[in-house]
């Protein structure tokens, strides 16, 4: 058995005991700080889900997160990436580890009904005017990190190492972690041995803690392709090049490379999601644009699904006579999240042995993206959890409730932040303490 079975073995034992015996304890008795804090945190919950900002526009955000942590004795660093914040509680020799929050909204209009609902806009890089909510739940993501920060900096006695807190601008593009490890996250800032994250989730119950240990979230490309014909009347085709049949050639043929060249073990998705082309009937257009979006988690996977794409394409415009090859233009890609198998088997058996085995459970992997996938590829030990948000009743009721990036999105405030304090606090605790 390899290290990796062992480690697939070991978490099928923790899920069947959990289901067996679903026992979850009184969350409150581990970290019993948290009932002093949580109107304080339960206010800084409402102020930020009151005042979303889209990403590489957390200011405000930034600002009064930084303000916290510098009261607790934390040493912040602002700017970091453009709008992302460091803060580091140095507490003599050990490990650094990372604790990462995403502090950036999402440009939709909230439909919650709440009493406390974002009715903010602001001016995107566009500038069009854009309603504003915090549909993925980063604000919760936020008032947890704000919590374990106060929790950790009132408990330095009980650990050792440096604990580094990160609030990550722009995960909703995609494009914060890398603008923060460019900007020196992992050089300028002691660099973390561990990085770990959790994010709300809309399929399990307030307060359980999902986990999956290898390949979690897919990359993600984004294509931008321009095909090239030679545009005239619709009624005489012979003397055009029809970019349009290409085009409409080019999104079958190029469905095939997941059904016929890639292995059907390894997930993979190509949509094509957006393609204009054209004005009226009779005319046959000189350009089609498409919009394409690429999901793998294997590397090789990914490399091999960007090279078939272009090879299709131009294979159809060949095919075609067209008078130039397709433009291709691939941007910002992030990488799969891998969640580290042996450090995730060790995470969800400290969370079952204090929180209860009821309070872990396996989840899927997923072809969304998340740019936490970054820090991994930097060199650190890295794993996203997720967190439940959703009332079990709810959940059991069998309807079909809003999920994440929904307008209706709205996490189940208590006892999801307590469990995730709890969560991060007995982690965290855990990592510095454990001999390794
Ligand atoms: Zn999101
Ligand atoms: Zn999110």
């Amino acid at each position: 058995m390899t290290r990796f079975h062992a480690v697939v073995a070991f978490i099928a034992m923790l899920t069947s005991s959990a289901v067996a015996a679903d026992s979850t304890k009184d969350v409150s008795l581990i970290v019993p700080e948290f009932t002093k804090i949580q109107p304080d945190l339960e206010a800084l919950y409402k102020d930020l889900h009151q005042h979303p900002e889209i990403a590489f526009h957390e200011i405000r955000t930034a600002d009064q997160l930084a303000k916290r942590l510098k009261a607790l004795g934390y040493e912040v660093t602002t700017g970091v990436g453009k709008t992302g914040i460091v803060a580091l509680l140095r507490n003599g020799p050990g490990p650094v580890i990372m604790l990462r929050t995403e502090i950036d909204a999402l440009p939709v209009e909230e439909k919650t009904g709440l009493a406390f609902a974002s009715k903010a806009t602001m001016r995107n890089d566009a500038g069009v005017t854009v309603p504003l909510a915090h549909a993925c739940g980063h604000d919760l993501h936020m008032t947890g990190w704000v919590g374990t920060a106060t929790v950790m900096a009132g408990r330095k006695d009980r650990w050792h190492g440096t604990l580094m807190l990160v609030g990550q601008p722009a995960e909703e593009i995609v494009g914060g972690a890398a603008a923060m490890l460019a900007d020196g996250l992992f050089s300028r800032f002691p660099k973390p041995d561990i990085v770990i994250g959790i994010h709300d989730e809309p399929t399990l119950p307030s307060g359980q803690v999902g986990f999956h240990a290898g390949f979690f979230r897919a990359s993600a490309d984004t294509i931008e392709v321009t095909i090239f014909g030679r545009g005239g009347h619709g009624a005489y085709p012979q003397r055009a090049v029809d970019p349009i049949v290409i085009a409409a050639r080019s999104v079958l043929g190029i469905q095939t490379i997941i059904s016929r060249e890639t292995n059907p073990l390894s997930p993979a998705v190509i949509t094509v999601g957006a393609i204009h082309g054209g004005t009226v009937a009779n005319i046959i257009p000189d350009q089609v644009q498409m919009l394409l979006t690429v999901r793998a988690f294997d590397p090789k996977v990914r490399e091999h699904l960007l090279a078939a794409i272009k090879r299709q394409l131009d294979a159809e415009a060949t095919a075609a006579d067209a008078p130039a090859m397709p433009s291709i233009k691939i941007i910002g890609g992030t990488d799969a999240v891998y969640n580290d198998p042996e450090l995730t088997a060790h995470i969800i058996e400290v969370l079952g042995r204090d929180l209860g085995a009821g309070s872990v459970r396996e989840m899927p992997a997923q072809m969304g993206s998340e740019d936490f996938s970054q820090y991994g590829r930097a060199g650190a030990k890295a794993v996203l959890l997720h967190i439940g948000a959703v009332d079990p009743a709810e959940l059991a009721s069998g309807r079909t409730l809003p999920g994440l990036h929904s307008p209706q999105w709205a996490p189940q405030l208590e006892p999801t932040l307590r469990s995730m304090v709890t969560a991060e606090v007995v982690v965290l605790t855990d990592l510095f303490t454990a001999p390794r």
